[in-house]
């Protein structure tokens, strides 16, 4: 059987919405992602997400979820594009309300376009004194984005990471961006997804964040992702919680991978182990066949 086999329509099961947070420096991309990190653990939900594991899913008024990539920055959202990894429905863009759209703003607005991402712009600082969401909103409109109160296309909100304003509103429209874009996957399949991110950990030994994109993972799968191999020997949530499986658009740190992946490889799930280590040998090889020549030149 294909890696990638089509779905029939009847398997497909609505998704939560998977969200990268970009724009320049300093114009409050880590404080948002923490902001909504640390309020959007539900009451009596065990732990919290205290672990940084490259992504979170949070779950917002009437019980419905969001995913963000934990990365903030340009760098991961490009190394993952260039690897061919899709993993990004919506995009916020942060920008400093008090600042002026910048040249990490421009570019921000680039990638989001190339990769056919819907954009939400984000007006941050507004506590401060000389914000100005106005000035914002010109400048862009002379980039040809026209924001929706101005009769385009493209959400905004008005926010202040710092102190938590208005970021219930901003998460209101990613999903009601999310809706529009009608994200279905089916869960009843082997895994595929993304790496988001690799590392060995002394004790644990290869610790690698999946963002699963389509089916379910589960303890025991045999896994393959770049030119790695494995077996999931135990599944981790980003509230730090052992789990026995995971569906689709939920990041999960899996163990008993025998290599470091590279974030932005593609992960599957494969019926046996055997299968899985000889297709990991494979492009190992191929990948030392490639350096080789390239050497050579
Ligand atoms: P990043 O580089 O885009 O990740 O920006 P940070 O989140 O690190 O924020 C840069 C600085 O702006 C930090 O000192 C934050 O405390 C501050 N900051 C971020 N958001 C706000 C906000 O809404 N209001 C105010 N007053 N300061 C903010």
């Amino acid at each position: 059987a294909s890696l990638d086999e089509p779905d029939a329509p009847e398997s497909l099961v609505a998704r939560a919405p998977i969200v990268t947070i970009m724009g320049h420096v300093d114009h409050g991309k880590t404080s948002l992602l923490d902001f909504i990190r640390k309020t959007n653990v539900t009451a009596g939900e065990a732990g919290g997400i205290t672990q940084h594991i490259g992504a979170y899913d949070v779950t917002v008024s009437g019980n419905r979820k969001i995913t963000f990539l934990d990365t903030p920055g340009h760098e991961a959202f490009t190394a993952m594009r260039a690897r061919g990894a899709q993993v990004t429905d919506v995009v916020i863009i942060v920008i400093a309300a008090d600042d002026s759209v910048m040249p990490q703003t421009r570019e921000a607005i680039n990638h989001a376009q190339a990769a056919g991402a819907p954009i939400i712009f984000a007006f941050n600082k507004m506590d401060r004194p000389g914000a100005n969401a106005d000035k914002i909103r010109e400048q862009l409109s002379a980039m040809n984005i026209l924001v929706e109160e101005w009769g385009g296309k493209y959400q905004t909100q008005e926010i202040s990471a710092k102190q938590g304003l208005n970021i219930d509103l901003l998460l209101e429209k990613v999903l009601l961006e999310a809706e529009i874009l009608d994200l279905k996957a089916n869960p009843d399949k082997r895994a595929v997804g993304t790496v988001i991110e690799a590392a060995l950990d002394k004790g644990r030994g290869i610790v690698t964040t999946i963002l699963v994109q389509a089916g379910t993972l589960s303890v025991g799968d045999p896994i393959l992702a770049g030119c790695y191999s494995g077996r999931v020997k135990a599944l981790t949530d980003a509230r730090g919680q052992r789990v026995n499986s995971v569906g689709p658009s939920i990041p999960v740190q899996v163990l008993g991978m025998q290599g470091a992946p590279t974030a932005g490889d593609k992960f599957n799930s494969l019926e046996n182990e055997v299968e899985a280590r000889e297709i990991a040998n494979k492009r190992l090889q191929l990948q030392r066949e490639q350096g080789l020549r390239t050497q050579k030149h």
